[in-house]
């Protein structure tokens, strides 16, 4: 199984700026990805590396928030060109789908091979990969699920936004590779997770690997090579910050390195004299 990052930024002074990219990112293998929270730019990220979108197998938001799904409509319409190539599955909780104010348009979602309602319980096959939602994060009344992506025998959980609860202790274990959305430094009244509960979750849950992203600005200024080591040190568990384009192989060996950027400035587009 491998995770590749399409950007690590959270919060508005990040995302809105692109101090870090927000493309969300994939994880699964060469024959079956799926592409997690498309924030703003995860289309042309994609293209960046050189992923054919029409290859993708499917799409999963954490929540309907922007910075996780700005991207969707785009990103489906790519996958099933309009309805030449359908095909592909969706999974996302109902305020994103349903309601006055849903942020996946109606009039294409035909085009897709399956939609699926995240809540609690919910477990689906996408080719090899099984994604699970771990729980259901209070996260400032938006419909939030933590989830997680089992395929060769190794199980990666997506800690996403939200504040720290113990339940997530036992949501989350027996999790080989942890990716906590890790937006504060220090705690504060908003519910999102700070570098301390990415310390309080990786004690207890023990994975191979911990994975934080999702950096607001307060950690983005700091450092985040700084910010893994703060965690890592307090939680004796190998901690690597997520950054644009690092893709990590996991399985029987832990490997991390930089893709190539295929086409730098978002064009795919080749002519004979190039
Ligand atoms: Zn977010
Ligand atoms: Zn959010």
């Amino acid at each position: 199984m491998k995770i590749v990052f399409l950007g690590s930024s959270g919060g508005r002074r990040i995302t809105f700026t692109q101090k870090r990219a927000s493309g969300g990112f994939l994880v699964g293998d060469n024959g079956c990805w799926i592409h997690v929270d498309p924030g703003p730019g995860a289309f042309v990220r994609l293209i960046q590396i050189g992923v054919d979108p029409m290859s993708l197998s499917g799409f999963v938001l954490s929540h309907r928030h922007m910075d996780h799904s700005a991207d969707i409509n785009t990103l489906i319409e790519a996958r099933t060109m309009g309805g030449w190539n359908p095909g592909g599955v969706l999974f996302a909780p109902e305020d994103a789908l349903e309601g006055d104010d849903p942020v996946v348009f109606r009039y294409h979602r035909g085009n897709l091979e399956r939609i699926g309602t995240l809540k609690e319980g919910f477990s689906s096959a996408v080719g090899s990969v099984q994604v699970k939602v771990a729980l259901k994060h209070r996260h400032h009344g938006v419909e939030t699920y933590g989830l997680i992506f089992e395929a060769d025998r190794c199980r990666v959980g997506y800690v996403t936004d939200g504040l720290f609860e113990e339940k997530m202790l036992e949501a989350y274990a027996g999790c080989d590779v942890l990716l906590i959305n890790t937006t504060f430094r220090h705690r504060r009244e908003l519910e999102h997770l700070c570098l301390d509960d990415a310390v309080a979750i990786l004690s207890a849950v023990k994975p191979s690997v911990g994975i934080i992203t999702h950096f607001g600005a307060e950690i983005v200024f700091w450092g985040l090579d700084r910010a893994a080591s703060y965690v890592e040190e307090r939680s004796g568990v190998k901690v690597i910050p997520a950054k644009e384009f690092i893709q990590v192989s996991l399985g029987n060996s832990f490997a991390l390195e930089r893709l190539k950027l295929v086409n730098p400035i978002g064009i795919a587009y080749k002519s004979r004299s190039g």
